[in-house]
């Protein structure tokens, strides 16, 4: 197997201007954890589509489920009894989960939790942190990464908006604060606090180098928005379900009033959930809150979603997603400490990243990485692809490990770590 492993880099999958190395990269087919692209080399994909794949590919438990509704049928534009289903399962599932809403997108998601906190509180305004990312709505995608320019300095709240291309005035309503710090967040409060309809976060920043909650500081969030009316939104778009089956909220022990899911929901079809609080949803129940889609929870997105969820909620694979990706962490810690490279390894097992910072500690907020050394991160990531191993080409996204890995795949990959910290 390793043999067949990238067996060379072909034309098709060399850096070029189009984007950053390894793309274009063609893929052909999937099976389990493994892609091949249209030269026939093979990669271990711990991209697995951003996360969604959470299942590894062509899973069969998903293969079942899905040519079961292709025979009775894929669309009927009202309620569902598959719809109805998940709905109960993830109800089970997730701590914070009263009533739920269904969605085809993360982004669609968590603009209708943002909906239905604006409905709930009749205010307007949105808080979120720097390096968070939710999604492509115009509101929530400003100051994803803002540069150090952008970042401005060390003060909060930074009510700008840093997406170009967006209007002024669109997103007026949305006040940037930094992550991991209390202190930025009490000014932040106590400015914008009496008009802040949600506080919304990635409880572990998966899109910027899987940055880890500081301890406490969840819990923060939660005693502070309660105290303020604030309707508290976890983004578990990347963590819910994967992190085991509470999500972050479950792992964490932090409930808060409303969570968006994506991703690991469909195991690889479009589907996303936001969840909550009977008081708050109910808005959206009675139809004061528009919200709606053709598609949401369609029949086959659905059925994906129950078999995925039914995998990810037994003791089993949440134990060997954990390790799996631990292993992974271990061997580039292992790695790095040898050749005395300071390296942070964050995350937790299912989802991870290394970030090269000055002094190999862990970052805590988004203006840590601007000091990080993404060239070395780039040729590490490099280094790997040559080795048949694909990760996520762009910024600092984490690492997501396929439920279908196995023994001889984690070796590989060890040791294809090994290599790369070699060369
Ligand atoms: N929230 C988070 C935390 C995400 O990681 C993403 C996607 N990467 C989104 C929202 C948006 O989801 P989608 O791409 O499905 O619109």
């Amino acid at each position: 197997a390793q043999a067949s492993l990238a067996g060379g880099i072909s034309s098709s999958s060399r850096a070029t201007s189009a984007g950053p190395h390894p793309y274009p990269l063609y893929i052909e087919s999937g099976s389990g954890s493994r892609i091949r692209d249209v030269d026939g080399n093979e990669y271990i994909d711990y991209l697995i589509s951003y996360g969604s794949a959470v299942l590894g590919h062509a899973s069969p438990h998903l293969t079942e489920a899905l040519t079961g509704v292709l025979r009775t049928g894929t669309m009927f534009g009202t309620c569902n009894t598959l719809e109805v289903e998940l709905a109960e399962l993830i109800r089970d599932m997730v701590p914070c989960a009263e009533l739920v809403r269904f969605a085809n997108s993360g982004s669609e998601a968590v603009q209708g939790a943002v909906r239905a906190a604006r409905g709930h509180t009749g205010r307007s305004k949105i808080l979120k942190f720097e390096g968070h990312y939710h999604g492509w709505t115009d509101t929530l995608a400003v100051s994803n990464r803002p540069t150090a320019v952008e970042a401005g300095p060390d003060t909060a709240p930074v009510p700008v908006p840093h997406s170009p291309g967006i209007p002024a005035g669109v997103v007026d309503d949305v006040v940037v604060c930094q992550w991991n710090d209390p202190t930025a967040l009490r000014t932040a409060l106590d400015a914008h606090g009496r008009e802040l309809a949600a506080v919304v976060c990635e409880p572990i920043v998966a899109n910027n180098a899987c940055t880890m909650p500081q301890p406490g500081y969840l819990d923060l969030l939660r005693k502070e928005c309660t105290a303020r009316g604030i309707v508290l939104v976890f983004d578990e778009v990347c963590t819910g379900f994967r992190t085991g089956p509470g999500g972050a909220q479950g792992m964490f022990g932090v409930v808060p009033d409303l969570a968006v899911f994506s991703k690991a929901l469909g195991g690889g079809l479009p589907i996303a959930a936001f969840a909550g609080r009977r008081e708050v949803l109910e808005s959206v129940a009675e139809g004061r809150v528009r919200h709606g889609g053709t598609y949401n929870a369609s029949p086959l997105c659905a059925a994906a979603a129950l078999a995925t969820l039914r995998r990810l909620n037994r003791p089993e694979v949440v134990t060997h997603l954990r390790e799996s990706g631990e292993r992974v962490m271990e061997a580039i810690r292992r790695a790095a400490h040898d050749r005395r490279v300071p390296c942070a390894v964050q995350g937790v097992g299912a989802m991870f990243q290394a970030v090269f910072t000055p002094d190999g500690a862990p970052t805590r907020r988004y203006r840590d990485l601007l000091g990080a050394d993404q060239a070395r991160h780039d040729t590490f990531r490099h280094e790997l692809f040559r080795r048949g191993i694909h990760t996520n080409a762009y910024g600092l996204a984490c690492w997501f490990v396929p439920a279908s890995i196995t023994g001889a795949e984690l070796d590989s990959t060890c040791e294809a770590v090994e290599a790369a910290f070699a060369a």
